[in-house]
C-alpha cells in the first residue's frame, strides 16, 4: 500500500478526498486536541496516553478493553464551573447522560441537584443516598407507580408533562395527604440542535403542553386550581447539543411572557424557572462550546430584562445540564482488532479499523449520525495521517463509531485506540446487542483507578435467559 505524505492528492490510492469538509489533515497526527480530552490526559514522552498519570496500558491490562475511563477530577472541575457561573440558580445534573451512584454522588458533592425520568434513574439516586428534595423527575408517561413514589419521596420537583398526569398527580396527593410540588413543561415551539435553532413550528413532538396552542396556560391554571398541588414554576427545554444562546433566549421570553401572564391573570407569583439542559460540547475540531459564565449572563440577562418588560418579579433560575458536564470528562478505550483499506470507485480510499465494541457501548453514530475524534493510545506513530472509520464489531453495516478521523497508516491490530468525549448517551444508552457484554466504567482520581460499574459478563447474560 503506498501512502501519501499529508495533502498530497495524486496517486491512486488516495485517503484524502472522502473526507468531510471539516475535517483538516493533521500536522501531527499524535496531537491531542485540548478541547476533546478530560483535563488529566495527556500524552506522556514514551507516546503513550496517560490519564491522571497512569497510563491506558496499564488499564488496559488491569481492565480489559473496551472500557470506559472517567477522569473524576475533570467531572467535578465541569459541575463546580457550571454551579459558579450559575450561582443564583440552581443546577440540575440531568442523570439520563450517564447514571451510576458514584457519578450522582459527585455531581451532589459539587453543588448539583439531580434530574432523573424513570424508577430505575431514581433508584440509583436513592441508593447513592441522595436527598428527595434535591430530585427532580421528568418523562413524558411516568407509570402511576413513578408519580406515587414521586409523591411519597416528598421530590423536590415533578415536571407534569400531560392533562392526564396533572389529574394523577392531584389524586395521588390527596390519598397520600401530601401536596407535590409540580412544574409544567412548556413547549416554547423552538427546537435547537448544534448550531442551529428554529423558532418557530416545532411543536410536533410528544414532549410539554404547546404554548401557541394555550395548553401550556391551561396545564399551569389547572395545577394552580388542585388543591394538592404547587406550582413552582414552568420548565423548557429546548433539544441537545446547542451551541446557540439564541435558542435559549428565545424560549426563556416565551415562557416569562406565559409566567407574566399567569401572574395576572390567576395572580400566582411562581417561584421558579427552568430552561433545561442541552448545552453543547465539543466532540470534533469543529465544535466550540461557550464557556458556561457566558451563558449565564445572557440567559440571566433575557430573564431579567424580560421579567422587567412584564412587571414581575425574576424568579430563581435552574437548568439541566447532562451532556456537557460528563461527556468530555470520559473517553473510550478500545483495542483494534483488524484494519482494512477500503479503495472506493473513485479511486479514494479508507482505512477501515475495527475495535472490540462498536454500537453496544456508543449508539449515537448510528442513532444520530454523530461525530467523534479519535487517536491511537497505545504509542506515538511517525506515519503519515489516513482517513479512517473507526467500526464495531457487531453485524450490521451501521456499526460505526468514528464516522471520519485520521489515524497514523501504520494503525494495526493490537493497538489501543481512545475516543473521547463518551461520557454522555453512551453507557446510558449501551444495549448488548449481538450479546455484547457492556463495558466497565473506570473512574481515575489522585492517581488511582477503580471500577464504578462493572463490567457485565456472559453470565450476567444467561443469568436473564431462563429457558
Ligand atoms: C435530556 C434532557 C436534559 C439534558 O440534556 P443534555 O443535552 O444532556 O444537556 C435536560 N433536561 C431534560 C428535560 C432533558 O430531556
Amino acid at each position: 500500500m503506498r501512502i501519501h505524505e499529508a495533502g498530497a492528492l495524486h496517486g491512486d490510492f488516495d485517503f484524502y478526498t472522502l473526507r468531510p469538509g471539516w475535517l483538516g489533515v493533521p500536522d501531527d497526527v499524535n496531537a491531542l486536541l485540548p478541547q476533546l480530552w478530560a483535563s488529566n490526559v495527556e500524552r506522556a514522552d514514551d507516546g503513550v496516553l496517560h490519564i491522571g498519570g497512569l497510563s491506558v496500558q496499564d488499564l488496559a491490562a488491569e481492565f480489559g478493553t473496551p472500557a470506559y475511563v472517567l477522569d473524576e477530577d475533570d467531572f467535578r472541575a465541569r459541575c463546580r464551573s457550571w454551579t459558579e457561573a450559575f450561582a443564583d440558580a440552581d443546577v440540575y445534573y440531568a442523570a439520563k447522560a450517564f447514571c451510576s451512584k458514584a457519578v450522582l454522588r459527585a455531581a451532589v458533592e459539587e453543588g448539583l441537584n439531580v434530574d432523573v425520568c424513570t424508577a430505575g434513574e431514581l433508584a440509583v439516586a436513592l441508593s447513592a443516598g441522595l436527598e428527595p428534595a434535591r430530585l427532580g423527575l421528568h418523562g413524558n408517561n411516568k407509570s402511576l407507580a413513578e408519580l406515587r413514589q414521586a409523591v411519597e419521596l416528598d421530590l423536590g420537583r415533578i415536571v407534569a408533562d400531560s392533562f392526564t398526569e396533572i389529574e394523577r398527580l392531584e389524586e395521588i396527593s390527596a390519598s397520600l395527604g401530601k401536596r407535590a410540588k409540580v412544574m409544567v413543561r412548556v413547549n416554547v415551539g423552538v427546537e435547537a440542535h448544534t448550531h442551529e435553532y428554529i423558532a418557530t413550528a416545532h411543536e410536533d413532538q410528544k414532549f410539554g403542553f404547546s404554548l401557541a396552542g394555550g395548553h401550556a396556560y391551561e396545564a399551569a391554571r389547572r395545577v394552580v386550581a388542585a388543591e394538592h398541588l404547587e406550582l413552582v414554576g414552568l420548565h423548557s427545554h429546548i433539544g441537545s447539543q446547542i451551541f446557540d444562546t439564541a435558542a435559549f433566549e428565545v424560549s426563556a421570553a416565551r415562557v416569562v411572557r406565559l409566567q407574566a401572564k399567569l401572574q395576572a391573570d390567576l395572580g400566582v407569583a411562581l417561584p421558579e424557572l427552568d430552561l433545561g439542559g442541552g448545552f453543547g460540547m465539543a466532540y470534533t475540531s469543529q465544535d466550540d462550546p461557550q464557556p458556561p459564565a457566558d451563558i449565564a449572563a445572557s440567559l440571566g440577562k433575557i430573564v431579567a430584562e424580560e421579567c422587567a418588560a412584564a412587571g414581575i418579579d425574576a424568579p430563581r433560575l435552574s437548568i439541566e445540564p447532562g451532556r456537557t458536564l460528563i461527556g468530555p470528562a470520559v473517553f473510550t478505550l478500545y483495542e483494534v482488532g483488524t484494519v482494512k483499506p477500503v479503495t472506493l470507485s473513485a479511486g479514494a480510499s479508507r482505512l477501515y479499523v475495527s475495535v472490540d465494541g462498536g454500537i453496544s457501548d456508543n449508539i449515537r453514530t448510528a442513532l444520530y449520525d454523530a461525530t467523534y475524534s479519535a487517536t491511537v493510545a497505545s504509542r506515538a506513530s511517525q506515519a503519515a495521517p489516513a482517513l479512517a472509520r473507526v467500526v464495531g464489531k457487531h453485524c450490521e453495516a451501521g456499526d460505526i463509531v468514528v464516522k471520519d478521523e485520521f489515524l497514523p497508516a501504520d494503525i494495526a491490530a493490537g493497538d489501543l485506540l481512545a475516543v473521547p468525549g463518551t461520557g454522555a448517551y453512551c453507557r446510558s444508552m449501551g444495549s448488548n446487542y449481538n450479546h455484547v457484554p457492556r463495558p466497565p466504567v473506570v473512574a481515575v482520581r489522585d492517581g488511582e483507578a477503580r471500577v464504578i460499574l462493572a463490567r457485565e459478563t456472559v453470565d450476567d447474560l444467561l443469568r436473564l435467559d431462563v429457558g
